[in-house]
């Protein structure tokens, strides 16, 4: 067989396209991925990954390995920020029997990235082009084909498949017609990231969410360059001012105070400033061209799901394309991967980030209320604290998944 009739096309080298590349290209499937940066970028985003992905990722220690470079985070906190209420502690402990990594590992998105490129640099049937932005896509019954602008103008390339991975503003997806419905939230999100050690000056687990109707924070830890780390604290911002008014150092520090008042000034090493969706591509494949992480579906960071789907993507998606790729198993597999990825990330992600943000934010006295003491009784109760944390770490969307797989069979 010709090699571009197997060859698998990725456009973009974020974690889920780098993923994809390893787990093709080290069962010996050519893989070609393209990247518009000249290089893998620092991107801070995500760093929670929880425990049904590090389960997929166990395979070639690289679950071992993120846990090395980041941090082990076994437990979650909930607190009420008025009063300064502790309201439920969850320890992950509780799922020993559920998946062989009982807590989340905090390691941050380009760190991951990096582990995966370092395994991927060892195949030499994958080719990795940085400098190269998609621009077009076409396809016939049997093959696909990308133009690609790289230093020397816009190239053709053909494969078997093509994979999207090419983040939320996907030209992948464009190209293909898939519309990507959902909505955008009014307010942005603001990341404001400090060496300030908020668990030995406030007892602040590694992730702590904090709930209040005037303006909701998550705060974590990552380990960055090593000890002592770094803390990032995401808020919610009002809709009317404008990125100047919400990044200068003066509206930094007066957030900063306001919701951790302390006798100096915070050192302040990054600041972000995110437009947030809730949205899912129409369908994860349109013939030869497959869609995976943010390019199909994006969600609110609360309860870093975003890059834990992703992968989940393509872990799935690799699988399957591994089997009609080299097996010459029916290629209506990848229709099941549709199926399966987009069932989770519509009935489970969307549907669990949204209720995330919503009991953070409630503003309602009597619904706050009932949601804090929700979260006591589910904390206090050991089989609703193990229900609730089956969600939360992904391994009931995971389970879900492996039933699609029986009734389609
Ligand atoms: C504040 C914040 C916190 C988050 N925290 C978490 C978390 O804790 N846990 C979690 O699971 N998720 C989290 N997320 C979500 C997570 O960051 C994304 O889901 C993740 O980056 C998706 O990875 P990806 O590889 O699909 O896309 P991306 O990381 O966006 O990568 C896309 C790649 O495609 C390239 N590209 C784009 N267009 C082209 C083109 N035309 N041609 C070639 N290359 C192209 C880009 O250069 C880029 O390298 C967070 C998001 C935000 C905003």
């Amino acid at each position: 067989m010709a090699v571009d009739d197997q060859r698998v096309l990725i456009a973009g080298g974020g974690p889920v396209g780098l993923l994809c590349a390893w787990l093709l290209g080290r069962q010996g499937i050519p893989v070609r991925l393209f990247d518009v940066n000249d290089s893998p970028q620092a991107d801070p985003r995500a760093a929670t990954t929880h425990p049904a992905t590090l389960d997929l990722l166990g395979d070639d220690g690289l679950a071992d390995d993120m846990a090395r470079v980041g941090l082990v985070a076994p437990i979650f906190q909930f607190w009420d920020r008025p009063s300064g209420e502790k309201v439920a502690e969850f320890d992950h402990a509780i799922l020993e029997a559920d998946t062989n990594h009982p807590f989340v590992v905090q390691c941050e998105q380009f760190k991951t990235a990096k582990l995966i490129l370092d395994r991927t640099r060892n195949l030499p049937n994958v080719e990795l082009l940085y400098s190269h932005e998609v621009v077009g896509v076409t396809q016939t019954g049997s093959t696909v084909s990308v133009e690609v602008r790289g230093a020397d103008g816009v190239k053709t390339h053909s494969g078997a498949y093509l994979i999207g991975a090419d983040g939320g503003r996907s030209v992948v997806r464009k190209q293909a017609e898939i519309a990507f419905d959902g909505f955008t939230w009014l307010e942005r999100f603001i990341v404001l990231t400090t060496p300030f050690d908020f668990e030995a000056s406030s007892g602040y687990c590694f992730r702590s969410y904090f709930a209040d109707p005037d303006e909701w924070c998550n705060c974590f830890k990552v380990s960055a360059d090593g000890p002592p780390g770094l803390w990032r604290t995401v808020y919610p911002t009002n809709p009317d001012l404008s990125e100047a008014e919400l990044m200068s150092d003066g509206a930094v520090q007066a957030r900063m105070q306001k919701f951790f008042p302390a006798s100096r000034p915070y050192e302040i090493v990054h600041r972000n400033l995110y437009v947030t969706h809730q949205r899912v591509a129409e369908t994860f494949r349109k013939g030869r061209v497959l869609l995976a992480g943010d390019s199909a579906h994006i969600n609110n960071p609360i309860g870093g799901m975003g890059l834990n789907g992703g992968i989940q993507d393509a872990a799935n998606l690799a699988e399957k394309l591994a089997r009609v790729i080299l097996d010459g198993a029916p290629d209506q597999l990848l229709d099941l991967y549709n199926l399966q990825r987009r069932t989770v990330a519509t009935e489970f992600v969307q549907e669990q980030s949204i209720a995330n943000k919503k009991r953070l934010e409630a503003k309602d006295p009597e619904t706050r209320r009932r949601n804090l003491d929700d979260l006591r009784a589910i904390a206090a109760d050991p089989e609703r604290a193990r229900q609730f944390l089956l969600r939360t770490s992904m391994i009931a969307s995971q389970s879900r998944v492996a039933a699609m797989a029986l009734t389609e069979a």
